[in-house]
């Protein structure tokens, strides 16, 4: 019998994709593989035609002029990737493009970069840049692990839940204890690392929708990574 496929869309690996956000891609598609999964990458970049069939998407950080650059066809996506974030597409994006998702980011110098709204998020850029190891608790997932390193400070609509809440570092906005966002099988994070590989738990909540969502069921093996449990203590002990 042909392994189930899953079909993984990269959003702007080219203009979005800073401090490690690959490994996100990677950590999917082995703990995909593992579990008898077939995963078939799709890289969309600026004027590329979107696939018809996407499982799980994920977008990484960027620089402003990164944020720039795609700016207008993000603008163009926007509808469609709102449609499959209602109807339950697991999606992770960091940083640059979770600001995006939200509705606007006006960077330090003002100017205003323009986001889809698929968050009811806002953003402004701060005089200093958020930098250093972070961690959150999550009611979802935990303790969760990252590394921040942003200049835009980000306020989340009242009815948007927080990814988790910061014990080391600053988050969404250095203010209010919340870090990313969290909105029906999406999830936003300011944490680059990347993330996944030190979050098991985060990468596995993705993969399960993806999976459930097109094909009813999900092949449940508990995987057991060499290292990854030494790997997040040594990273959770990590000074800012
Ligand atoms: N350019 C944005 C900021 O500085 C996003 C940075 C990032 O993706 N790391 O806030």
């Amino acid at each position: 019998m042909d392994a189930p496929v899953i079909d993984l869309l990269q959003l702007y690996p080219r203009d979005m994709n800073i401090y490690g956000d690959w490994g996100n891609v990677l950590v999917l598609r082995k703990r995909l593989q593992l579990r008898g999964y077939e995963v078939r990458l799709h890289e969309y970049n600026p004027g590329d035609s979107f696939p018809e069939q996407v499982d799980l998407i994920v977008g990484g950080g960027g620089q402003d002029s990164g944020q720039n650059k795609i700016q207008a066809d993000l603008l163009g996506l926007g509808g469609r990737l709102k449609e499959l974030a209602d109807d339950g597409v697991p999606m992770l994006a960091i940083c640059g493009l979770y600001q995006l998702f939200g509705h606007r980011f006006t960077t330090h110098t003002g100017e205003v970069i323009t986001g889809i709204g698929l968050l009811d998020a806002e953003t402004v850029g701060g005089p200093t840049r958020l930098i250093g190891n972070t961690v959150l608790e999550s009611a979802e997932f935990g303790t969760v692990i990252g590394y921040e390193n942003h200049s835009g400070l980000t306020t989340l609509g009242p009815d948007l839940t927080p990814f988790g809440t910061v014990t080391k570092g600053q988050g969404n906005n250095g203010q209010d204890g919340t870090e990313g966002a969290r909105y029906r099988h999406v999830i936003a994070s300011y944490l680059h690392g990347s993330l996944l590989p030190k979050n098991p738990a985060v990468a596995d909540y993705l993969v399960r929708h993806a999976a459930e969502r097109r094909y009813g069921t999900f092949n449940d093996v508990a995987l057991e990574v060499p290292y990854e449990a030494a790997a997040r203590s040594d990273a959770a002990a990590r000074p800012r």
